[in-house]
């Protein structure tokens, strides 16, 4: 069987504005916290490495290596041209009446060069993105490891116009497959598996769920590349829009996903998977599963469990993640009077 190559044409919202963004973990993706603690100016700035050396023995701070001991005071006419981090609020003996002697034993550093204490808030953690790196910046002096990539895509600059084309006639067919699955009476999604690598359809499916209850697009679809690949359990010649592509010279499929013997990848191993709603728990398990290497979607689902509701792609417990985007298309979403009710209907 052919894939179904009859597209549901844009017309009026051929614009591409719309823009892929990723869906990224909690702990990328939340605001930056913040923990409260003590600095003092430095008065005396030939005391500096000094008093580093020494508060940094007595206070090392140790979970909060992303923090720059010392900031330079910006505003004009300060001063101090210098504020230290002496410790957090948490780690001092006494909070009631701080001083800066009271911070420091007797024993310990001296407090000549240092001005009295005041609160400061600083990043509790580093920062993973560059919105939380400068967000955390505006508080205290912080080092960030940036992943380049994510920065662009969090730009919605990771994929060019060449890319963004293919893109739309993928999301396209998912949802050619949705409207004709909804003709048939099934709930209007649909979804489309690609070989990235080859630019080649594997799969275009639908929801089938009214003579299986489990049979979600997505489903249908991992099925589809199963069956590409000599396998799966289904059959969807009922349904002409649910279609494979069979791989050119297929192999049986192995029966152990970490196996290297056939040349053929297990079930979704690397490809992409366009779904025009996020899907639901059982099908990003099966996306899980399937070892799919990125998915895309056009909208939320309130049920969604890849970044509405749960976020499977980031769990670091599972044996695999990959990545996801949403968003593909909006522009022809958010326009045609028809799509619109394809997107009231969940995965
Ligand atoms: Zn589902």
């Amino acid at each position: 069987m052919e894939p179904q190559t009859k597209r549901w044409k844009g017309s009026e919202c051929d614009s591409d504005s719309w823009v892929a963004y990723p869906v990224l973990s909690d702990e990328r993706s939340q605001d930056v916290e913040l923990i409260e603690a003590f600095a003092a100016p430095i008065v005396n700035k030939k005391e500096t490495s000094r008093l580093i050396r020494e508060l940094s023995g007595l206070y090392p701070l140790s979970s909060l290596q992303h923090i720059k001991r010392v900031r330079a005071v910006k505003e004009k006419g300060s001063p101090h041209p210098l504020e230290v981090l002496v410790c957090l609020v948490s780690d001092a003996p006494d909070t009631r009446a701080v001083t800066i002697r009271s911070l420091l034993p007797s024993d310990g550093p001296q407090c000549d060069g240092l001005g009295e204490p005041f609160v400061v808030k600083v990043p509790a953690r580093p920062p993973l993105t560059r919105p939380q790196f400068e967000l955390a910046s505006k508080h205290w002096p912080t080092s960030f490891h940036e992943d380049k990539q994510v920065t662009v895509a969090l730009r919605g600059e990771l994929f060019g116009p060449s890319q963004k084309s293919h893109m739309r006639e993928y999301m396209l067919s998912a949802l050619t497959a949705a409207k004709a699955g909804h003709e048939l009476g099934m709930e209007a999604v649909g979804a489309v598996v690609v070989d990235p690598v080859e630019e080649r359809i594997i799969a275009v499916g639908h929801d089938c769920r009214g003579h299986h209850p489990l049979h979600h697009a997505v489903m249908v679809c991992i099925d589809l590349v199963a069956q590409s690949q000599g396998g799966g359990c289904y059959p969807f010649d009922r349904y002409p829009a649910c279609t494979f592509n069979p791989a050119p010279n297929s192999d049986p499929i192995p029966t152990d996903p970490d196996t290297e013997a056939s040349s053929q990848p297990y079930i979704c191993t690397g490809y992409d998977f366009y779904v025009t709603r996020e899907p639901c728990v059982m099908c990003a398990m099966a996306l899980v599963h399937s070892r799919v290497g990125r998915v895309f979607y056009g909208t939320a689902s309130a049920d969604g469990a890849l970044g509405t509701k749960y976020k499977i792609h980031t769990q670091k417990d599972l044996n695999h993640r990959f990545e996801v985007y949403k968003g593909v298309l909006m522009d022809v979403y958010t326009c045609r009077e028809s799509v619109d009710h394809v997107l009231r209907k969940s995965c």
